[in-house]
């Protein structure tokens, strides 16, 4: 068998258009323009990268993008007052502070002290709970993604047998509920977990969020079985040569040894091209989702959890 190929760029494009159709219904009907301010403290380079995609896209889109850059010895309390502002802010409808943040500064404290009904990145201890109760919350944009794609491919997913390897707040926790949610049969695997590839053998669904470059086997999978890869791993790549500075080119890989795996699954999504392109493309379905819920207006449709 060879795997149906799941085109997550293309699937991206989709709903950033629909997000763009939303925006333009708000603007139009309502004279609302959805706002995304995102907060980037310091200089880290791959920070940097992102917040540039996030806000072109966001512009794209026809949202507002803010952006706020802090010096890397901003004090915490600074840091706190920003979100402070932004929460009391009417067209600010999304918070994201990017992470990871200065060792000086606590994570937790500053996420949580965002709005959880502007918190588009899912990580406020309320939107976890609501999460992991079923009640209506701020889906992180990684595992929202992955859910898209899955019922796009699927249709229901009520009954399946779904693995997912990693148990990170971010990814793998999220992406267990949301499956939960959908009336999938679910196991999170983790470093601890024995007979891996027996685990996951069982699954109709795989997603592997792990970071370890071709870790999942395609003798692992069950045949037909719908493979989702969300790692980002850059690995040597000696056969593109090297750089100017003498260096060995690199390529990005997904945790799937996609070349075997891809002879098992029925379906599977690529590295890179896959659940990338849908993480920002959720960031701003949160956003207009956000928007659309803080004026009291019905929720952009396919675009929540
Ligand atoms: P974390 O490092 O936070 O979590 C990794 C998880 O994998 C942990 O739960 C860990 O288990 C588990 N794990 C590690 N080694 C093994 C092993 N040998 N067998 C089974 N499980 C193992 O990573 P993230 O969840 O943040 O990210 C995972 C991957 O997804 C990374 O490659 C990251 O770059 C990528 N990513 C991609 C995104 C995208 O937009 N596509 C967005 C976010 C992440 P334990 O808890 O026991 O240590």
């Amino acid at each position: 068998m060879t795997a149906q190929i799941i085109d997550g760029k293309g699937f991206a494009a989709e709903v950033r258009q629909k997000v763009a159709g939303h925006v333009t219904r708000l603007r139009e009907e309502h004279g609302l323009t959805p706002g995304l301010a995102v907060v980037l403290v310091g200089e880290d380079p791959a920070s940097q990268v992102y917040v540039r995609a996030k806000g072109k896209a966001t512009v794209e889109a026809g949202m507002e993008s803010f952006e706020h850059r802090l010096d890397a010895d901003t004090p915490e309390a600074d840091l706190l007052a920003l979100v402070e502002k932004l929460n009391k802010d009417p067209a600010v409808h999304g918070i994201l502070v990017q992470l990871p943040l200065p060792e000086h500064i606590d994570s937790d404290l500053v996420i949580n002290a965002i709005d959880p009904d502007k918190d588009v990145d899912g990580f406020h201890i309320l939107n976890v709970g609501r999460l992991g109760t079923g009640q209506k919350s701020m889906v992180p944009c990684t595992p929202l993604g992955c859910l898209m794609m899955l019922r796009h491919h699927h249709g229901t997913l009520s009954g399946k047998e779904a693995v997912v390897i990693g148990r990170s707040n971010i990814v793998g926790k999220p992406m267990a509920h949301l499956l939960l949610g959908d009336s999938c049969t679910v196991t999170i695997a983790h470093s601890r977990t024995q007979d891996l590839p027996g685990v996951v053998r069982r699954a109709d669904i795989v997603v592997a969020a792990v970071g370890r470059p071709g870790m999942v086997q395609g003798d692992w999978i069950k045949p037909g079985a719908t493979v989702i890869d969300v790692g980002i791993n850059r690995i040597e790549a000696p056969e593109r040569g090297t750089n100017e500075d003498g260096s060995v080119k690199t390529r990005l890989v997904g945790d799937v040894d996609f070349d075997s795996a891809k002879d098992v699954a029925g379906a599977i999504t690529p590295v890179p091209g896959g659940v990338g392109p849908m993480t920002i493309a959720c960031l701003l379905a949160n956003t207009v989702t956000a928007c659309a819920r803080a004026n009291r207006l019905p929720e952009p449709e396919g675009l929540t959890a």
